[in-house]
Order: structure tokens, then sequence, then C-alpha cells
């Protein structure tokens, strides 16, 4: 079931969106050559919690017993690894690209955003991947209006991801967010045009196209966790949390924007 948000609730759920962001832009200058991923987490859970809200992945279960629930209060995915890599004491590495995935709780709504980063100097095709991702995540945004379906977001994604040569992850997808970390409905990076629920008023999902460079397919580490790419070839993530306004998408979140053109940032 999908829960729409009144305006009031929006307002509420803005607060752990903004923290998600800040927390992002904490960590933006640190990324870079020999800084250790467990300093990264730390910082990110000392300023979610000064904040008076909870991070959202610690202690998230996976549904299965045998494995630990997570971790980390971020999500750390390096290279191969494209999504809930566990934070470690392991240092970031000059032409590295790293996912950084953040979840926040306060006031009982939440928010989630996720960006990739480059390590130092980075080759150019793994720059590219991300710039596609990114704009792919922006295509995805355009779309999110009332009256549309749900899968003209992901259409738009997914055509602007393969017309550049890279590849969508299917096994993972975006989703509904607000009282809940994941809402219904799932948000797939692919789809056909025209396809899934309407799009009304009220909406707020979590749009997070996970992109490779080569083949589509993924597999999970034994920690239970972490997803790679089956290649081996670098995966890249970004994720906005988003209002669907009646005028429009409204992003709740905002630690980054798009490069060229425009896009509505109504937070902070
Ligand atoms: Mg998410």
């Amino acid at each position: 079931m999908i829960h729409r948000k009144t305006d009031k609730e929006i307002e509420v759920m803005r607060e752990a969106n903004r923290i998600v962001s800040d927390v992002h832009r904490l960590l933006m200058p640190l990324i870079k050559p020999g800084t250790r991923v467990s300093e990264l987490d730390a910082l990110a859970e000392d300023y979610i919690r000064a904040n008076g809200a909870r991070p959202a992945f610690k202690g998230y279960g996976s549904g299965s017993k045998s494995i630990p629930p997570f971790p980390g209060t971020l999500c750390v995915s390096i290279d191969d690894e494209v999504v809930h890599g566990i934070p470690t004491d392991r240092t970031l590495r000059e032409g590295e690209i790293v996912s950084v995935d953040v979840g926040a709780e306060k006031s009982g709504f939440f928010g989630d955003g996720a960006m990739t980063h480059p390590v130092g100097v980075v080759d150019a095709e793994k720059l590219r991947l991300l710039r596609v991702t990114k704009e792919s995540l922006f295509r995805g945004i355009d779309q999110a209006v009332p009256g549309n379906r749900l899968h003209d977001i992901s259409a738009a994604i997914q055509e602007h991801v393969e017309t550049n040569g890279f590849t969508i992850v299917r096994d993972l997808v975006g989703h509904g967010i607000g009282r809940s970390l994941h809402e219904d409905p799932p948000v797939p990076n692919f789809g056909r045009k025209g396809s899934g629920p309407l799009l009304e008023a009220g909406m707020t999902l979590a749009i997070e196209p996970m992109v490779n460079y080569g083949g589509f397919r993924v597999k999970i580490d034994t920690n239970g966790w972490t997803v790679r790419t089956r290649d081996g070839t670098p995966s890249a993530h970004f994720e906005h949390t988003v209002h669907i306004s009646k005028d429009g998408p409204v992003l709740l979140t905002n630690h980054f924007k798009r490069e060229n053109g425009e896009t509505r940032i109504d937070n902070g």
C-alpha cells in the first residue's frame, strides 16, 4: 500500500532528509586518499545523533537469521561494490570511486540519500560512469509528476543509462519512504513507460539508480550484505528522496544537484 503524505507530514520529513544531506556535506572534504572508512562512519553517526535523529541503516535486519544486522551508520561501497558495503578500517585509495549512502530517522520519518565520489585522480571512464548515473537520476526525477506512471521514472533512467553503454542493476531498486525506510512502491530503475502505479501528489520516493560499467549481474559477499558486480567492473549509485507535489518533483534531500540545467531544490 502506498502512503501519501500530508503537507504537514512532508514538513516533518524534511528534517530527517536535511540531516542526511548535511552528513554528505560534512563527509565530502574527507573523501580523499588515506581517509579511513570507519572515520567517516563515526562522524556520520555523531552528527545524526547530535541532531536528535537515529541512523536508519545501523541495526537494520536482512530478514535472514544467519546474517547479523547491518553494523554501520553508512553504507560505503567502493569500485565493484554496488551498495551495502560495510564500513571498515580500510583507507580510501587514489583512483577509486566510493558510494556513500546515508539514512536517518527523526520524529518518526525517514530520509535516504546516496552519492558516489571519485577518490583523488580517477580515470575518465569511471568519471563518465558517475556523470551518467547522476544524470539518469535526474531524468527519473523529471518524471515524478502527478498523473505519470511509476515506470515512467524507471524507463527514463534505463534509457539514459543504456544509451550511454552502461547497465542497470535489476536485483535492487528504489522505494517509497516515509514512516518506514522502505515503503511501497518499489521503484525499479528499468521498466516500460506508461506502466506501474499512478503517481499522485503526496507520494515520497527514494529514487536510486545503481549503474554498472559492465554487465548488470550482481552477487552478495559472504558477509550477507555487500553487493558487488559479478564481472568485477565498477558501479555507481546516486539517490535522492523526492516528494511528488501537485506542482511536480521536490527534492527533500539536497546533497547534490543537476550540473547542467535546473532542478527544484526546496530544502535548506
Ligand atoms: Mg534507498
